[in-house]
């Protein structure tokens, strides 16, 4: 591809709406255009790496045994009553009417329509498994669109949905995919790490995400570096602590009078003790009754875990009216202490002595609070978020290490809900009719295309993985006016094109400078320069775009040295 002819404009600024590295990079490097908020056009470049991205799942789903098809994008608004998703979707889904006022949705994903196909198609067991893929562009109504394609309405996913006759054999339809997932994001050149999930409002009961790790990322991991443990924060389980005791211990509780101190860094200064002395009291409305939550003054609460060691469906923190009405006291000043309201405590409170509380009275708080003895204690269970030197839940010795990522895959054991909804059944050897067993499994193209930068750059601009590359070589003609120099360029395209590699080819009138920069900025892996210093030499310059490095390369080498080079790294 000639850089003259085909519309890639470089920016020598950072755009001013970008945030993150990567998203900067890909708009400076021309790979993307916005057209509106979470809404991106593919550039020409931009789009050779998507179709990189895409050829790699393609390869790599097809070899695991599942099948490609396409699904519509828009859906009749049934399919989601059916389901139940309709109202768990809320707003987060496009909704639009068609001419003849039939509501339609936007699809965000394909559970529904897929389930729908598969319960007309499946009539027996001898039909089964299937695991079906499509890459298709999905559509969510985000709050806050934002990092470019990593939170855009409109974007690529690829969404497989596997199919089976019992849980046991849905097992092994999910490690296909698991272990396909592992491969795909090794040739995109990700570092990612694999880690349990929650199973959210998709339910089911087995999960996986695939996080490429980057210090920008949106989502939080813990790890063990001693054993294999490895979770979302939001579900990452903590292991068991030694229990808390403070400086006076063993005295009586005592109210004292802290006017206006409502935040725990005002207690704990005015008490001049570390955070983790004040138990935090949280009122909850857990399915509508509420409900106290504690959790040690230096952690976060995680709801998540709190609704299901309440076994509540629906979970929010109570107004300054509920509050009030449940404890006697303003926000602020909750403590367990005299609460008649349930009490769920975190895990590490159990046996905190010497302790400070809310006094449920306005201004007032409770010093040498011994929990099990002051207050009445429903549950002590796993409330607040894992951070970094928790105990691992799975190994005695082990420490978990907090991480970011951004999530690239997620694989689901979805189990019997969909197929229950479409009544999705098939007869079983004995002709008994049962329900189809499903798993789904995405992968966010659009986004792992971005996480690949997130992971690959530098001060200059992109390092694109060889095998993402929009082009892997580019070469750089320094003086285009000068016949030779052209002529000896062509004949070295034309060489690579013969091999199957397209080169991006520099031949545009500018300065050496701007030829450089804009080479460094789009990251091509593989860089020539031919002008009349290296031709004065026989020679073309050679820069890989990982290295300081550079050397001339005699012209009749140079085909046969950089497709050496790129062998080697497409086998890695
Ligand atoms: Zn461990």
């Amino acid at each position: 591809m000639r850089l003259s002819k085909d519309g890639v404009s470089t920016l020598r600024d950072d755009p001013q709406e970008a945030e993150l590295a990567s998203h900067k990079l890909m708009l400076r490097a021309g790979m993307i255009k916005k057209l509106s908020s979470g809404l991106y056009t593919f550039m020409p470049l931009g789009l050779r790496v998507l179709r990189n991205v895409e050829q790699i799942i393609r390869e790599e789903m097809n070899r695991a045994g599942a099948v490609e098809i396409l699904m519509p994008a828009l859906q009749p608004r049934e399919i989601w009553d059916r389901s139940n998703r309709y109202e768990v979707m809320g707003d987060g889904m496009f909704k639009i009417s068609d001419r003849q006022h039939r509501e339609m949705v936007l699809g965000p994903t394909h559970e529904e329509v897929i389930t729908e196909i598969i319960s007309n198609e499946i009539k027996s067991y001898r039909q089964l498994p299937r695991t079906l893929y499509q890459i298709q562009t999905k559509y969510r109504d985000e709050i806050r669109p934002r990092f470019g394609l990593m939170r855009a309405k409109e974007f690529i996913m690829k969404d497989a949905y596997s199919f089976d006759v019992g849980w046991d054999e849905a097992d092994t339809s999910y490690d296909a995919m698991y272990n396909a997932y592992g491969k795909i994001f090794r040739r995109c050149g990700l570092r990612t790490k694999i880690v349990e999930a929650d199973t959210g409002p998709m339910g089911g009961n087995r999960s996986h995400e695939f996080m490429a790790l980057a210090d920008a990322g949106e989502d939080g991991l813990l790890e063990c570096p001693s054993c294999s443990y490895a979770a979302n924060v939001e579900r990452a389980e903590r292991g068991a602590a030694e229990p808390k005791l403070f400086p006076d211990n063993e005295k009586e509780a005592e109210p004292v009078s802290t006017p206006g101190m409502r935040t725990v860094e005002e207690v704990s200064t005015f008490f001049k003790s570390s955070p983790d002395r004040l138990i935090k009291t949280l009122i909850y409305l857990a399915d509508d009754k509420p409900i106290a939550a504690l959790i040690p003054g230096d952690r976060t609460m995680n709801d998540m875990k709190l609704a299901r060691a309440v076994g509540a469906e629906t979970l929010i923190l109570a107004n300054e009216q509920t509050v009030l009405e449940a404890t006697g006291a303003p926000v602020g000043f909750a403590g367990p202490s005299g609460l008649e309201l349930p009490i769920y405590a975190d895990m590490t409170l159990k046996g905190y002595k010497g302790a400070l509380t809310g006094g449920n009275q306005a201004d007032t708080h409770f010093i040498n609070i011994d929990l099990e003895r002051d207050a009445t204690i429903e549950a002590f269970a796993d409330l607040a978020f894992g951070e970094t030197g928790d105990p691992c839940p799975r190994c005695n010795d082990g420490k978990l290490v907090a991480m970011r990522g951004i999530e690239v895959g997620h694989v689901f054991k979805l189990g019997t809900k969909y197929a229950k909804s479409f009544d999705a059944t098939f007869l079983d050897a004995e002709g008994k009719e049962q329900l189809v067993v499903m798993g789904c499994y995405g992968i966010g193209v659009s986004r792992t295309l971005q996480a690949a930068v997130e992971q690959n750059y530098d001060k200059h601009g992109i390092l694109w993985p060889m095998s993402l590359a929009p082009y892997k070589i580019t070469m750089l003609g320094l003086q285009p006016d000068d016949e030779e120099t052209m002529r000896i360029c062509d004949n070295i395209v034309d060489a690579f094109r013969s091999s199957g590699e397209e080169v991006l080819f520099d031949e545009r009138d500018e300065r050496p400078g701007v030829k450089f920069k804009d080479a460094d900025l789009v990251g091509c892996p593989i860089r020539i320069v031919v002008s009349k210093r290296s031709l004065e030499k026989g020679a073309a310059e050679l820069k890989l775009r990982s290295s300081e490095d550079s050397e001339f390369v005699p012209i009749a080498d140079i085909h046969e040295r950089v497709m050496s080079i790129i062998n080697k790294e497409m086998q890695n």
